[in-house]
């Protein structure tokens, strides 16, 4: 019995998982194993809407055995530790698993770049928990600003800093702007909208690199009218526990700091032989496999594949990365020559929060209303499962007729006025 092992189930593992399952269907000698931490699929590109509030959490993750269905492939729910190349064996936190191919697709983590006080002073986004743990951070420091009558102390509880101008860091900020004017200060009766202020760090000259530079641009413009402020060659040098340090002079005070900035490998990724990028991705040849070990694929925001180098790290790679990868496996077991990854943008769509956005797709850019109607059906189309999509489309409704729900559910972490951060 052959086996392939798959690590990770975010976009380019299932993938990868579900095209095996396609090319080994009439194969019965072979095991399909999906082994990943979370027992969930993320749909990353709507995390911005659970911190303001938008749309449940539970809406955009789809259990990976509700995926799998009828399908025969395994499913386990373990922490991989290691990945033993020359052994074929991956540690898992139950013990070893020997495999005969390995798809590694275990994604990115944050990189502070080293910056001091980074990592300790600023609030992650990347996981579901950090999104739904940064909703309630913001909800906990509105509560505390409503009741505070000096205006300067308020005014550094409403100061949120976006370290970061690329998709994430640009959606994120215009999903809270949509939240703090259009339902905090309608709601919170102590906080008057000028004290709000919304701050987006890019030590680059333009946000949103990658899209067209005129909707770069439109874009920055939009958001610039809604009254957040682009900080463009803004290099953070600094973060405090109330304020960041830029280009090692300028210091703003804010509570709030979050940080989209920097990617880098998983640290199992980097661990892996060979030659890595200045990231950490692991070089793989155009076939996808890893240098001296034919029968290891890596895909996604692990992998810098020797033909596509400079390819984005967003879902549509993960996800034909994940597709060829599988096809190549079912070559391999049939003496089939393998097929090489080519990078095909499929365009950008960015949306700036309620009723706007900026789409770069097959030649034609447009902004606007239509384009957010656009961004929100191809979201609303990629989503994974019916249920979902009527959730998703649910949310989506009520939030057009009655106020989003700012009920703080759980102890917010790192509050000093909570009690809950570490010096208290
Ligand atoms: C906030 C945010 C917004 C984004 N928005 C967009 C967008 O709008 N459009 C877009 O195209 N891309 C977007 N991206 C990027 C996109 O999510 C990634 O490029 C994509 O997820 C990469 O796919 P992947 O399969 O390489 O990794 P992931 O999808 O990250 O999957 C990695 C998987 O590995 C699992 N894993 C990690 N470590 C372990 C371990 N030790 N043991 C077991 N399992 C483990 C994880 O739980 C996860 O299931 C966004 C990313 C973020 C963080």
């Amino acid at each position: 019995m052959k086996r392939i092992v798959v690590l990770g189930a975010g976009f380019g593992g299932l993938e990868a998982t579900l095209e095996l399952e396609r090319a080994f269907r009439h194969q019965p000698g072979s095991e399909i194993l999906l082994v990943s931490e979370q027992n969930y699929f993320l749909f990353t590109p709507l995390l911005p809407q659970i911190a303001s509030s938008y749309i449940n959490p539970r809406h955009i993750v789809q259990p990976v055995r509700d995926i799998r269905g009828r399908r025969r492939f395994d499913f386990r729910r373990d922490d991989v530790r290691a990945i033993d190349a020359a052994g074929r064996r991956v540690a898992l936190a139950s013990g070893a698993l020997e495999y005969d191919h390995l798809v590694v697709a275990l994604g990115s983590r944050t990189d502070y770049f080293g910056i001091p006080g980074a990592r300790e002073h600023t609030w992650d986004f990347k996981s579901l928990e950090d999104a739904v743990v940064l909703r309630e951070r913001i909800l906990d420091i509105c509560e505390h600003a409503d009741h505070v009558a000096d205006p300067a102390v308020r005014r550094q509880m409403l100061t949120f800093v976006v370290v970061g101008g690329g998709y994430t860091g640009v959606e994120l900020v215009s999903e809270m702007h949509d939240f703090l004017f259009h339902y905090v200060a309608e709601r919170y009766r102590g906080i008057p909208r000028a004290d709000i202020r919304l701050v987006v760090l890019e030590a680059a000259p333009e946000i949103l690199r990658g899209v067209h530079p005129k909707l770069a641009q439109h874009a920055a413009k939009r958001l610039r009218v809604e009254g957040i402020e682009i900080r463009l060659g803004a290099k953070v040098t600094r973060c405090f526990p109330d304020g960041i340090e830029i280009n090692g002079s300028e210091i703003i005070s804010a509570e709030t700091l979050i940080w989209t900035a920097g990617v880098r490998a998983h640290p199992l990724v980097e661990a892996l032989p060979g030659p890595h990028d200045r990231i950490g991705r692991v070089l793989v040849n155009e076939r996808l496999q890893l240098e001296g070990h034919p029968e290891i694929f890596v895909v996604g925001d692990s992998a810098a594949a020797a033909s596509a180098k400079d390819a984005p790290r967003v879902a549509p790679v993960a996800i034909a990365q994940g597709k060829l990868a599988a096809r190549n496996i079912a070559h391999r077991e049939r003496g089939e020559p393998l097929e090489g990854y080519q990078y095909i943008s499929q365009g950008a769509l960015v949306s700036l929060g309620m009723n706007y956005a900026v789409v770069d797709l097959a030649g034609l850019k447009f902004s606007g209303y239509f384009a957010w109607l656009f961004w929100n059906a191809v979201h609303l189309y990629k989503l994974v499962g019916l249920k979902k999509q009527l959730q998703v489309a649910m949310d989506w409704s009520l939030a057009a007729i009655f106020p989003r729900d700012a009920s703080i559910v759980r102890r917010p972490r790192r509050c000093k006025l909570c009690g809950t951060d570490e010096a208290s």
